[in-house]
């Protein structure tokens, strides 16, 4: 039977998107959702401090759901977003039911944590405390930056996923009906704003007027009092060289790309029914490192894939090394009932499974080291996004490549201001400078 897993979300729209990741990941480790705590396996409470008396809130919560591991011994509770960035261990140390402990930055690692939790460990992952991170409490004051669903469901049937039977097929929104809401949120504070669909390349295909992604983009940019566009996710396969074109040209699209890779292998990227080879997706990444300036590059990977051998799991490595992708997803293969895939027999043991995602995990980790580390002494465009609540004097924000940078500032600051930072110091996951 599929486990299920139930969320509840507290707060902004970051909050929400990161429970989207979350789900992703679920989804991606063959769960499937439930609005009913009494039917899950995996209960996560996202949290946040925005509001008032966070932790009580999260006791409360707590309670609440603790009754359903009576009945079902094997039921987990998780606490994610920023209380569990603030409070990490506290948490598991004062709720004897709780099991998993996510900081906002523990989303990239969710598979191999839950794996663990799943085998009776319990865990918190708070990159800001492991990384001995010497800044504390960081919240967001308002929000600044917004994501704005732009399309749903998918056409591309890969042969793992089931989000084309469970959200349907590709349907744009009019852009009118887009651009109106982009423009309310603007008025309304928003200084950043994060398109978002499945495969937002293929933006547009089904619409009655005749536009595509590109051009829909171009449209957005010209948005007064919009400072910042991202979006995700792109699909390789119709990643165009029309949109870096217009990346590279336009100020307020931020050098940040999610291109998923899935595996390095072509058998497999066959398999799996991804529409790309490796060296069609090498030229495409290749082509947007050479025309955007400071371009940073994320990417999603499964490892374990039915008939992965190890000679295809290397050519995942290799392609991590040879992109040197900023950040990445990884997760075990597991099947998602009445999906293509889960036809296959799924021939990888789960040792290996874990074996492969941890080389890769560490191997990618060396990569964001390195890179981070030579991002130290440059001056980087940083919008305020919070501040520390201990130290009036230090702020957090994100850099155009999408990575959360702190920095100390004698000036007062609000959220969504943007200003210029010099980068003094690379940490595990983060950048740490001083305005200039
Ligand atoms: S592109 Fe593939 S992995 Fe992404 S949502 Fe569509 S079917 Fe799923």
């Amino acid at each position: 039977m599929t486990k299920k897993l139930y969320i509840k979300t507290f707060g902004c729209q970051m909050n929400e998107y990161d429970t989207e990741r979350i789900i992703s990941a679920f989804e991606m480790m063959g769960y499937g959702m439930t609005d009913d705590p009494s039917e899950a396996d995996f209960a996560i409470i996202n949290t946040c401090s925005v509001r008032e008396k966070p932790s009580e809130k999260v006791k409360s919560e707590i309670g609440r759901l603790k009754k359903y591991k009576k009945d079902n011994p094997n039921f987990k509770i998780g606490v994610a977003g920023c209380v569990a960035q603030q409070e990490g261990e506290a948490i598991l140390d004062s709720n004897s039911y709780v099991d998993m402990v996510l900081g906002t930055d523990g989303i990239p690692r969710i598979g191999e944590v839950v794996e663990r939790v799943e085998n009776g460990e319990r865990i918190a992952v708070t990159e800001f405390s492991s990384d001995n991170f010497t800044i504390p409490n960081f919240s967001r004051n308002r929000s600044v930056s917004a994501f704005v669903t732009i399309m749903k469901g998918c056409d591309n049937f890969c042969s793992y996923c089931i989000v084309p039977y469970v959200r349907g097929r590709e349907k744009s929104r009019k852009s009118i009906e887009i651009l109106d809401e982009v423009k309310y949120l603007v008025d309304n504070g928003v200084k950043e704003v994060t398109f978002l669909g499945q495969n937002v390349n293929s933006y547009g295909k089904n619409l009655d007027e005749n536009i595509n992604f590109t051009q829909f983009l171009y449209m957005a940019t010209k948005i007064d009092g919009l400072e910042r566009i991202r979006f995700v996710t792109s699909h390789p396969k119709d990643f165009s060289g029309e949109l870096v074109d217009l990346i590279s040209s336009e100020e307020k699209i931020c050098e940040y790309l999610h291109l998923p890779l899935q595996a390095g292998s072509d058998s497999v990227l066959k398999k799996m029914n991804r529409g790309y080879s490796y060296s069609e997706y090498f030229e495409k990444v290749s082509m947007a490192k050479e025309k955007i300036k400071n371009i940073a590059i994320s990417s999603d990977f499964i490892v374990g894939f039915p008939g992965e051998k190890d000679d295809d799991f290397l050519k995942t490595l290799d392609a991590i090394k040879e992109i040197e992708y900023e950040t990445i997803f990884a997760f075990k293969y597991s099947p998602r009932p009445g999906t293509k895939a889960s036809d296959i027999e799924d021939d990888v043991s789960e040792i290996v499974k874990s074996q492969r995602l941890k080389k890769l995990l560490d191997e990618q980790e060396k990569i964001t080291s390195r890179l981070l580390k030579s991002q130290i002494g440059e001056i980087q465009e940083v919008m305020v996004e919070g501040i520390s609540k201990k130290d009036n004097k230090v702020f957090s924000g994100r850099n155009r490549r999408n990575r959360i940078v702190n920095f100390v500032s004698s000036k007062v600051l609000k959220a969504g201001d943007i200003v210029n930072v010099k980068i003094l110091e690379a940490k595990k996951n983060s950048l740490y400078g001083e305005k200039i």
